[in-house]
């Protein structure tokens, strides 16, 4: 991703660098100092697009979801998969530090809770759990709206907030149902399944997140159980699927 013209970079801090399961970390940040804001502000649902300076002269710009929810989170995160092949993942692997100012183009994104009152019903596969996450508290801090996570991933050792959300189930009984699929050995999730999800709940805003195919098996599953295009929204920026 290149830098569009005409936006500011702000500067960020790493406050903190979190371990997700295999594979994964979640790199909390927060104004640098000398920031005017004490608060990176943004939506529960957008992403953050880092300017990292890998190799001298080469910055590579890379865009990754928030995790956190901007009412019952005190710092934004993002939450990234190694990629030892790759420049931006691997930068941030080995060299990002807590205490680290980095430069970043404030948050963006339309993958957020619209504004209606009906269910939300999240589709997550791999790494695609993130902005979902961070939905998923947002809706739960802010609303009253029923919420239900439906979470594919080959185990449960090696997927993010395994632990977290069933917490928050506990803490959100009467409002929040966590189904977990680990397609290691559950096989993948498919079209009768979410058929039968989506009917449960109530005329659901549908929001799914997870590699390619996940995505259009899901969406076209939700049209097949009735629900309007218009009530279903994707995210599809191309994250790499957890895929161990
Ligand atoms: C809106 C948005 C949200 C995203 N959210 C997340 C998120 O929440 N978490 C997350 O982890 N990622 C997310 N991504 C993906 C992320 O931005 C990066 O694309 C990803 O981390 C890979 O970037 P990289 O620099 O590590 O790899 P890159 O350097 O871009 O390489 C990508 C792949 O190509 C291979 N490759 C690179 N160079 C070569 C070469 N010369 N020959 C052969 N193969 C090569 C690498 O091995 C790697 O597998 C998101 C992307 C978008 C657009």
């Amino acid at each position: 991703m290149s830098r569009p013209a005409g936006v500011p970079l702000v500067h960020v801090s790493v406050n903190r660098i979190v371990a997700e399961g295999k594979d994964v970390k979640t790199f909390v940040l927060e104004p640098a100092p000398g920031s005017a804001s004490r608060r990176i502000a943004y939506r529960a649902g957008q992403f953050l697009t880092l300017r990292l300076p890998v190799g001298t002269d080469t910055p590579v710009m890379r865009s990754y979801s928030i995790s956190t929810c901007p009412v019952s989170d005190p710092r934004l995160a993002v939450t990234v998969k190694d990629n030892p092949g790759g420049s931006g993942a691997n930068w941030l692997y080995e060299k990002a530090v807590p205490g680290m100012t980095l430069e970043a183009l404030p948050p963006t994104g339309q993958f957020t809770l619209d504004e209606s009152e009906s269910d939300v019903l999240l589709f997550a596969a791999g790494l695609g759990i993130t902005p979902l996450y961070s939905l998923c508290k947002y809706a739960l801090a802010a609303s009253g709206r029923k919420v239900r996570l439906h979470y594919s991933g080959r185990r449960r050792d090696t997927i993010p907030f395994v632990d977290a959300l069933a917490d928050l189930e506990r803490a959100h009984q009467a409002r929040m149902r966590l189904d977990l699929r680990m397609t290691g050995s559950e096989g993948r999730l498919d079209a009768a399944t979410v058929q039968d999800v989506v009917t449960a709940m109530n005329s659901p805003t549908v929001y799914v997140c997870g590699p390619p195919a996940y995505q259009a098996m899901v969406v076209d599953a939700v049209l097949a159980a009735g629900r309007p295009p218009a009530s279903i929204r994707t995210d599809s920026s191309g994250r790499p699927p957890l895929t161990r």
